[in-house]
C-alpha cells in the first residue's frame, strides 16, 4: 500500500479523495494556488505545497511543479481527481518514469479514449454497441454524402479530438451537410488544432447513460451498474440518478456485463466510465472518461462501495475487494450538483459565502469543501457542492431530497439550489420522464 498521496486537485474532489486516503491511514499531500490558501483540503491535509499563481495553466495543470511537489514530499503516487491533468497520457507516463504510481489507467489507455475516433473503434472492436456512422474520419463531401445516406438523416458531425460539446453540428438533410461539413471542421480545427471530423446517426430523444466501470490492470473487469445523467445543460450535467429509471435489471446486467467484458479485454486498470445514449430499448457509446466522475457518489449510495478505495487499492497492485457477484443495487440515489452560479441565467457568482448550512439526517452526503466565510476564487469551475440523497426506492429518495433542499442554506452567493427546488416539483421528473433535452426546454419556457 502506498505510504503517502499527492492530491493534484481542489474543491470538493480533493476534500473527496482526502477523506478516502485518511481512512486508510495513508499520508497526504495537496498542492494548491495561491488562490486557494484558505481551502479546506489544504487546512486538512498532513502537508501542502503551493505550486503557483491562480490560472490553472501555471498552478493546477503545471506537471513541472507537481513533479516536483512529489518529489519535495516523497509522495509515491498521485490521484488526479476529476478534470485538470486525470486524463493527461503525457502526465501518466512522466510520473511513471518518475516511479510515482498515477492512480488511474495506463497513459496508453488514456490516449486512446481521448481520440474520439481511436475510441469508438476500440469500443466496436470490443463488442460495445456504437451509434452507426462513418468507419473513422470523413476525407471528403461526397463520403460524407455517401454515409449520411446509408445511416439515414438527421446526422450528426462531430470532432475527433472534440470535448466539452465542442465542434458538433447537426444536419437534417443532404443540402444542410455541406455546410454543416464545413463549419464542424473549421471550428475543431480551430478549437483543438485537429480538423479530423466523423458522422454518426443523430439521435432526437435519447438519454444519457453511463456504466461505471473497474479493471484491476490483470484482466479483471467488473461494472458498478448505470448512472442517468440525461438532465444537462450545455452538455454539462446538472442532475445525477442511479440506478436509470428507464432501465430494468435485465438491461442492466445487459450492459454491465457487456461493459466489464470489455474492460478485462483490454486490460484497463482502475476506474472508468463508458458514456452511452440510449434510445428505444438500444445503447449507443459516444465516449469513455478514463477517470472518477464528478456524479460517482451515487453509485456508491446504491452499492456501498467507496470507488476512491477501489481506486488507491487497484493502483496499489492489491487488486479489487469485491467480486461482480458481491456488488448489488440497494435502493436509489440522486446527486444535485449545486454551483456558485445564477439559478436562471448560470452566470458565475463568485464571492464570500457568509453562512453555510448544510442538511443532514437519515440518507444525506453532501461533499462540499466550502464553509460559512469562506471566499470563491473567480478563477475555476463553479461547482461548490453536491447534495446525495439515498431512499430504498426512488419516490423514498425524492421525498427526502425535497426535505434536504428545503434545508440547505447558502448565503452571501447565488446557488442553483433554487432550479432544484423547481425540479423537485415538477411532475415529469417525479415520473423519471425526460430525455437529454427536457431541461433545455424547461428553462427555455422559463416555468
Ligand atoms: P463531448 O466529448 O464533446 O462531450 P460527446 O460525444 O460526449 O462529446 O457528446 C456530448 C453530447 O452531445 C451528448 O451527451 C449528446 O447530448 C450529444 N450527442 C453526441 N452524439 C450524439 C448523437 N449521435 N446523437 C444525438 N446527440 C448526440
Amino acid at each position: 500500500m502506498f505510504q503517502k498521496i499527492l492530491i493534484a486537485n481542489r474543491g470538493e474532489i480533493a476534500l473527496r479523495v482526502l477523506r478516502a486516503c485518511k481512512e486508510l491511514g495513508i499520508q497526504t499531500v495537496v498542492v494548491h494556488s495561491t488562490a486557494d490558501s484558505d481551502a479546506m483540503h489544504v487546512r486538512l491535509a498532513d502537508e501542502s505545497v503551493c505550486i503557483g499563481p491562480p490560472p490553472s495553466r501555471e498552478s493546477y495543470l503545471n506537471i513541472h511543479q507537481i513533479v516536483a511537489a512529489c518529489e519535495i514530499t516523497g509522495a509515491d503516487a498521485v490521484h488526479p481527481g476529476y478534470g485538470f491533468l486525470s486524463e493527461n497520457a503525457k502526465f501518466a507516463d512522466i510520473l511513471a518514469a518518475h516511479n510515482i504510481t498515477f492512480i488511474g489507467p495506463s497513459g496508453d489507455h488514456i490516449r486512446i479514449m481521448g481520440d474520439k475516433i481511436e475510441a469508438k473503434r476500440t469500443a466496436k472492436r470490443l463488442g460495445i454497441p456504437v451509434v452507426p456512422g462513418s468507419d473513422g474520419a470523413i476525407s471528403d463531401d461526397k463520403e460524407a454524402k455517401r454515409v449520411a445516406a446509408e445511416i439515414g438523416y438527421p446526422v450528426i458531425i462531430k470532432a475527433s479530438a472534440g470535448g466539452g460539446g465542442r465542434g458538433m453540428k447537426v444536419a437534417h438533410t443532404e443540402a444542410d451537410l455541406e455546410v454543416a461539413l464545413a463549419t464542424a471542421k473549421s471550428e475543431a480545427g480551430a478549437a483543438f488544432g485537429d480538423d479530423a471530423v466523423y458522422i454518426e446517426k443523430y439521435l432526437e430523444k435519447p438519454r444519457h447513460i453511463e456504466v461505471q466501470v473497474f479493471g484491476d490492470g490483470a484482466g479483471r473487469g467488473v461494472h458498478f451498474g448505470e448512472r442517468d445523467c440525461s438532465l444537462q445543460r450545455r452538455h454539462q450535467k446538472v442532475w445525477e440518478e442511479a440506478n436509470s429509471p428507464a432501465l430494468n435489471a435485465e438491461e442492466r446486467s445487459r450492459i454491465g456485463g457487456i461493459c466489464a467484458k470489455a474492460i478485462a479485454d483490454l486490460g484497463y486498470s482502475g476506474a472508468g466510465t463508458i458514456e452511452f445514449l440510449y434510445e428505444n430499448g438500444e445503447f449507443y457509446f459516444i465516449e469513455m472518461n478514463t477517470r472518477l466522475q464528478v456524479e460517482h457518489p451515487v453509485t456508491e449510495a446504491i452499492t456501498g462501495i467507496d470507488l476512491v478505495h477501489e481506486q488507491i487499492r487497484v493502483a496499489s497492485g492489491g487488486g479489487l475487494s469485491v467480486r461482480q457477484e458481491d456488488i448489488k443495487f440497494n435502493g436509489h440515489a440522486i446527486e444535485c450538483r449545486i454551483n456558485a452560479e445564477d439559478p436562471r441565467t448560470f452566470t458565475p457568482s463568485p464571492g464570500t459565502i457568509t453562512h453555510f448550512h448544510t442538511p443532514g439526517g437519515l440518507g444525506i452526503r453532501v461533499d462540499s469543501g466550502v464553509y460559512s466565510g469562506y471566499k470563491i476564487p473567480p478563477y475555476y469551475d463553479s461547482l461548490i457542492g453536491k447534495l446525495i440523497v439515498h431512499g430504498r426506492n426512488r419516490v423514498e429518495c425524492m421525498m427526502r431530497l425535497r426535505r434536504a433542499l428545503d434545508e440547505f442554506v447558502v448565503d452571501g452567493i447565488k446557488t442553483t439550489l433554487p432550479l432544484f427546488r423547481d425540479l423537485v416539483g415538477n411532475p415529469d421528473i417525479a415520473n423519471g420522464d425526460y430525455d437529454i433535452h427536457w431541461l433545455e426546454k424547461y428553462l427555455a419556457k422559463g416555468e
